[in-house]
């Protein structure tokens, strides 16, 4: 039996962030997850390894590219071994910076599975075998998620992907169906379609990305129209067969010109859901919402007073950073501080090229919600910088109180989206007007100065467009 003050379940973002700010603040920690070492979804099978793929097909692109400013360097050959190796050694490298500091704060790690037996005590199964009881005085849930299923596409066949085999890289398709048109299936399509297969993407909506602003999804879906076979909207697949060479796919939509196709490898992603199936969680008073999530007050409280969760099992957005802040908010309401998690701005990153992100109030929430916003947009065919590097194909964009310019959102699309959105964090979060993002002197030149520029927007004085006019309200 250990006995403990803080037990952590599951070892993702969310848990370890939790785990290392509660042993940073004196707390006795238990952390348990299955795999040797913390790191989770997001760490094993999803935002790390994407990105080492990500950063390897963008190289790829603009190795092509460079022809059109006079370098050539051929076609490249892909060795997928080797690709795979540098993927899986970047997963290596990190899961083992966090297994040293696990040790360095002597967290009590268990690699195993929990069960949990009441309010304060958990079975965890080891995975070298055996068992420990672990007692604690609280515990903080973060079992995350893993990838949603629906019956029509549950095809048990090693031709069917979910985005965890698509990361292993077993070879590159002549052909891939990539089923969902979220971050995760145009992540993983882009990087296939630059590797050399030909990918369609279907989504059933009406657009890729749903809940983005599409004036920023439109800069994307140009280009992802460019690099891929067919992005087929409005459509949806009704059903998958065997078939010699793949799989065959019956798809229902407008103007289809080919209704059933066979595809060598189909990956669904079709969303995520939450591992709120914890054994032992109806011996608590925990609740789950309609969808599964684990209900939690703005505390991260469940509805056992000495039980906490976080992270993807309680909801969207299904993030790593949000699942982080979560855990430390979690921990320092266990140490009695008086904190509540309600963040203004949670950054949301597409990683594709070109990249895509947005935080805070989203234009298509402010038109729901019927609430009167200035935009000011800033093209990046005016910034010196996107055209020096050749990437005009970009939007800066805020969303402004009409009355006192505060912002309220950023959105970007562009190349390096998802590095410039946390200047737009920080602006909302500190309640930044526009008259803060114009008058800090941004460096030049820089992708920055289209915030700044933006904000210029918002004053009709913006140096590198004309834009008198006054704004959409
Ligand atoms: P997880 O990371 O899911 O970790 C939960 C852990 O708990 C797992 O290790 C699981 O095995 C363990 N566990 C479950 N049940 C038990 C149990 N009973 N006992 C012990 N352990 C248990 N997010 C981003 O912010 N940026 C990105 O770029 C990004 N890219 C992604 C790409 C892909 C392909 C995928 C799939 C996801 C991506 N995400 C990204 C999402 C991100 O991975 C998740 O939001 C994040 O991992 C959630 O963290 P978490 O701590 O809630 O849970």
């Amino acid at each position: 039996m250990i006995s403990t003050q803080l037990a952590v379940v599951g070892g993702g973002p969310g848990g370890y962030a939790a785990a290392f700010l509660a042993a940073d603040l004196g707390l006795q920690v238990v952390l348990v997850d299955p795999e040797v070492n913390p790191g989770g979804v997001c760490v094993y099978r999803g935002c790390i390894p994407s990105k080492a793929l990500l950063h390897v097909a963008k190289v790829v692109s603009e190795s092509r590219h460079a022809k059109a400013w006079g370098v050539e360097f051929g076609e490249p050959t892909i060795d997928l071994d080797k690709l795979r190796g540098f993927k899986d050694g970047v997963v290596g490298r990190l899961t083992a910076g966090t297994g040293q500091l696990v040790k360095h704060r002597k967290v009590r790690y268990l690699q195993g599975r929990a069960e949990i037996l009441d309010a304060h005590q958990l079975q965890v199964t080891l995975a070298e075998g055996g068992g420990e009881r672990v007692q604690f005085d609280h515990a903080i849930l973060a079992t995350g998620s893993r990838p949603a299923r629906v019956e029509s596409l549950a095809l048990e066949n090693d031709c069917v992907w979910d985005s965890t085999r698509a990361l292993d890289l077993p070879l590159i398709p002549k052909t891939l169906l990539v089923v969902g048109g979220g971050y995760i299936g145009l992540e993983l399509g882009s990087v296939y379609a630059t590797l050399g297969s030909e990918v369609t993407i279907v989504e059933m909506t009406s657009g890729l990305l749903p809940g983005a602003d599409r004036d920023l999804v439109n800069v994307l879906a140009r280009r992802i129209g460019e690099s891929v076979k067919a992005v087929l909207l409005n459509t949806k697949v009704v059903r998958m067969t065997e078939a010699p060479g793949g799989i065959r796919v019956a798809l229902e939509g407008p103007d289809l010109a080919q209704p059933e196709q066979v595809f060598e490898r189909v990956l669904v992603s079709i969303g995520r859901r939450p591992n709120s199936d914890i054994p032992g969680l109806d011996r608590t008073a925990i609740q789950l919402d309609a969808r599964g999530f684990i209900v939690v007050d703005e505390q991260r409280r469940t509805h056992e007073p000495s039980i906490f969760a976080i992270g993807d099992v309680v909801g969207e957005p299904m993030l790593a950073h949000k699942a982080s802040h979560e855990g430390r908010i979690a921990v320092e309401v266990v140490v009695g501080h008086n904190v509540a998690f309600e963040p203004r701005a949670i950054p949301a990153v597409v990683f594709t090229d070109p990249e895509l992100a947005w935080c805070g109030l989203t234009e298509a929430q402010a038109a729901s919600e019927h609430r009167a916003v200035a935009i000011a947009r800033f093209p990046w065919s005016a910034s010196g910088r996107a055209i020096s590097i050749d990437r005009t194909d970009g939007l800066t964009k805020l969303l402004l109180d009409p009355d006192s310019g505060r912002v309220l959102g950023v959105g970007l699309v562009g190349a390096g989206a998802g590095e410039l959105i946390a200047e737009g964090v920080l602006a909302v979060e500190m309640g930044a007007t526009a008259t803060d993002l114009k008058l800090s002197i941004h460096p030049h030149p820089t992708l920055t100065e289209t915030v700044m520029e933006s904000a210029e927007v918002f004053f009709g004085q913006a140096t590198h467009v004309y834009r008198p006019r006054k704004l959409k309200t």
